[in-house]
Parts: structure tokens; sequence; C-alpha cells
């Protein structure tokens, strides 16, 4: 079983049903052990992207390969609603990043891991820490800590919202 951390945001419509329903979605994938971190309600980042968000992370244990685990993760985005097409940063019914794989450092054409930009997301940083405290940068050995200081500053609050 290999252990992945995965990113979860929504700024459109219920977002809190949103966050819950793809957390049932990676159970219905056969992932197991789900350790999910608080809901958190973050300003959104880029131009084209107008509503706050929620966000979560968790990690689970899956048998899928990484690129398997990309696949499902993109499929289940289109189905549920969101547009490939749209410019990135632009509002999502949901969002699901695979942040890491195993400790592994992928480097494909559509997968890159840790993901590329994970480290300048404080709505990543911030839940991801709450998880995984001792969590380090596979890549740079930088712990989680260090990255938040360095990343840029965005509002990021815990909500009290259940899963
Ligand atoms: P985004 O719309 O920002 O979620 O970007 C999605 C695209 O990034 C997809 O086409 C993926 O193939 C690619 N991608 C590369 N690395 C990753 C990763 N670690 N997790 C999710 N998507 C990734």
């Amino acid at each position: 079983m290999a252990k992945a951390v995965i990113a979860l945001g929504s700024n459109l419509g219920d977002r809190q049903a949103h966050l819950a329903r793809a957390l049932s979605f990676l159970s219905m994938l056969g992932t197991t052990h789900p350790l999910a971190s608080s809901i958190y309600e973050t300003e959104p980042v880029g131009d084209a992207s107008t509503h706050p968000y929620f966000n979560a992370v968790c990690e689970v244990e899956t048998e899928l390969d990484a690129m398997s685990l990309l696949e499902a993760l993109k499929a289940y985005e289109r189905d549920y609603g969101r547009d490939p097409a749209s410019p990135r940063w632009s509002n999502r019914t949901i969002d699901l990043d695979i942040i890491d794989y195993d400790r592994q450092v992928i480097s494909r054409q559509r997968l890159h891991v840790p993901h590329p930009e994970y480290h300048m997301r404080l709505f990543v940083l911030v839940p991801l820490q709450e998880i995984l405290p001792g969590w380090r940068d596979v890549r740079t050995g930088e712990p989680v800590d260090a990255l938040i200081t360095a990343s840029p500053k965005i509002e990021v609050s815990k909500t009290s919202l259940k899963w």
C-alpha cells in the first residue's frame, strides 16, 4: 500500500458537501485509513477566482499507482462538473491534487510529485501541518513549518465544520 497526500478545494455551491463527497469518492476508490484535516476557509488566489474556498488535505493508503490515482481524481473532477478547459485558478466545484505519493519524486508530463506548487500554497501547507506536523519535503528536506513561514501570505481560517 502506498501513502498518498491529496489536497481538496472547492469554491462553488455547497463547498462543504463537495469536499465531503470527494472524501467519500476516495474511499470508493479503495483507499483506506483516511486521515483528514479540518476544513479551512481561504482567500481565493488569482484574478479568475472570485469566491472564497474551502480547503482540506487528507492522507490515504492506496493500492493504485500514482498515474492511476491521478487519472481517477481528474475523471472525478470532470464528472463532478469542473470544466477542464477553464482557466487555472478559476472558480471550481472541486479540485483534487496529489501533493505526495509514497515519498516519491515523480516527473512525468502529466504528473509531478511532490506537487510543483504546493510549497507556495498556504491553503495546502496549513492543513498538511495539522495532520502531519513532522512533514518534510521529500526533495529538499524542508519541514512544513519552514515552508509555511516562506509561503506567500493569504487568509487561511480553520472552521469548526464537520466532514
Ligand atoms: P489544476 O487545474 O491546477 O489542478 O491542474 C491540473 C493539471 O495538472 C492536470 O492536467 C494534471 O495532469 C497536472 N498535474 C501535474 N502534477 C499534478 C499533481 N501532483 N496533482 C494533480 N495534478 C497534477
